[in-house]
């Protein structure tokens, strides 16, 4: 869960339109932040751990000249938080040197990685991404295309991709097309973004999605496609409940709208006489103007975020988490007093924001608190990019509904069914990864998770 971009750009500017996208775009991971520019000589690097804004001042902008650029904000809780796995990766060889900057998670690094080194390869990180890398300049290939399109046929997994190379920015969706990626231009400039929010901050117009299994070569001659594997889109369903901004469009939805509908199912499937319906903002927000509009029961404002406290900050240990959702989240007690209150959050996976702010709630004096859950229980990891635990930290993979509105704490507890949340989304089921409800991994999946094991994941 990663956040990219990649600017061609008319003008000496790019890394400014990289920036912006990226801060756009700081949502979808807030340990790193990096970007590469190439000015005709050679590509200058800037990434270091933390925020778009901690990590670049305007001096760095200024001395990141060039009209090609590519960007990565990064987001891994499973492996480490380093310096050394901050992207974007530059790699070399002969004549050959590339950036890179990967969405998603690779199934087949272990292999790679032990076939790479074999072939004399050293690596300075622990990331997948740095494999895909390695993958393209090892390549024998002279065009540039030809050789990200042989790396790409090698990767499996989830592999949304930018490279910056040879006056050439180009972009890679993996065939399942498993994370977004999307082309925008504005004023002859050319921009990937990750989501089309890293579009609209520059003012840039959506031209198109990088398809499943296809790759898009911005340079000189412009535009060029080409369909490196046969498509089997099965785009992660989570990035609609949860991953994506609500003013993205991925895969050409809304992502407001669909989390509205899934408010409104829940509206339908899981009345109960109640005061108010507020949402655990912002995750629960869409889908508590949904609920609301449907249920005809006001939406208040029970909560209120402290938008400085990034996801980091609730990373690390247990305490920290509990402590990091009290600092995120206050409750307005005179809203909340003697209410009976429908709360709407977009997902459970260990199930300690709930639990903490159905306490939080109480305290506050709610006389009812119904959770509704805009998508089903989460039961399965995820090994294409998302940190949703391991199994045995996924709550609703050992008790019972029942149990966990018990362990909550909360009076009624309602969680949207897969079919309905499908449905609200807008696209075809096949056409959509739902592994983690359902446990059907579209893409094989190893026996030995190498991002657990032996490679850290980057989770990117
Ligand atoms: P918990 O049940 O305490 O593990 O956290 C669930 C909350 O974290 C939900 O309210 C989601 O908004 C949010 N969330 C869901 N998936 C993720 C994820 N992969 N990384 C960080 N936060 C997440």
């Amino acid at each position: 869960m990663c956040g990219i971009t990649g600017v061609y750009s008319s003008n000496n500017e790019a890394s400014r339109l990289a920036y912006f996208g990226l801060f756009a775009l700081q949502h979808r991971g807030q340990e790193s932040a990096g970007i590469a520019v190439h000015d005709g000589q050679g590509i200058k690097t800037h990434k270091d751990l933390g925020l778009v804004s901690q990590v670049f001042n305007e001096r760095d902008l200024v001395e990141l000249k060039g009209n090609l650029a590519i960007g990565h904000n990064r987001y891994s809780t499973t492996g480490s938080n380093s310096k050394k796995n901050c992207q974007p990766f530059i790699k070399s060889s002969g004549e050959r040197t590339i950036a890179l900057v990967h969405n998603g998670n690779l199934t087949n690094a272990l292999e790679l990685r032990i076939e790479l080194e074999k072939q004399g390869e050293e690596f300075e990180s622990t990331s997948d991404s740095e494999l895909i890398a390695a993958l393209i300049i090892r390549s024998k290939k002279k065009e540039l295309e030809d050789a990200v399109m042989e790396a790409c046929n090698k990767i499996r997994g989830a592999s949304s991709l930018v490279i910056l190379a040879e006056g050439k920015v180009i972009a890679a969706r993996d065939p399942n097309g498993i994370r977004p990626l999307s082309l925008g231009s504005i004023d002859g400039n050319y921009i990937f973004a990750s989501e089309t929010c890293g579009l609209d901050v520059l003012g840039a117009r959506f031209i198109c999605n990088v398809l499943p299994g296809q790759i898009v070569s911005v340079s000189k001659d412009g535009v060029k496609k080409y369909q490196f594997a046969k498509p089997n889109p099965t785009t992660c369903i989570f990035e609609f409940v949860y991953f994506s901004r609500p003013d993205s469009l991925i895969n050409s939805v809304r992502v407001h709208e669909a989390r509205r509908e899934m408010g409104r199912w829940l509206a339908r499937l899981f009345p109960v006489e109640a005061d108010l319906v507020i949402s655990i903002p912002s995750s629960g927000d869409s889908a508590a103007f949904g609920y609301a509009e449907e249920s005809k029961i006001p939406l208040e404002k029970g909560l209120i975020k402290n938008y400085y406290v990034g996801r980091t900050f609730i990373n690390p240990t247990q305490d920290m988490r509990q402590l990091g959702i009290r600092m995120k989240l206050n409750p307005l007690p005179e809203v909340i007093k003697r209410k009976r209150l429908i709360v709407i959050d977009d997902s459970i996976v260990r199930g300690n924001t709930s639990k903490k702010l159905v306490n939080v709630l109480w305290e506050a004096g709610a006389r009812e608190v119904h959770m509704r859950i805009s998508c089903p229980p989460i039961i399965w990891p995820c090994f294409y990019g998302v940190d949703t635990a391991d199994r045995e930290q996924l709550i609703a993979s050992k008790f019972t509904i029942e149990q966990i509105c018990a362990f909550l704490g909360a009076d009624t507890l309602g969680y949207l069914p897969l079919e309905k949340l499908v449905s609200s989304v807008g696209l075809r089921k096949e056409n959509l990864c739902c592994a983690c409800f359902d446990g059907n991994y579209p893409i094989e999946i190893p026996e030995i998770i190498p991002t657990k094991h032996i490679l850290e994941s980057t989770t990117a």
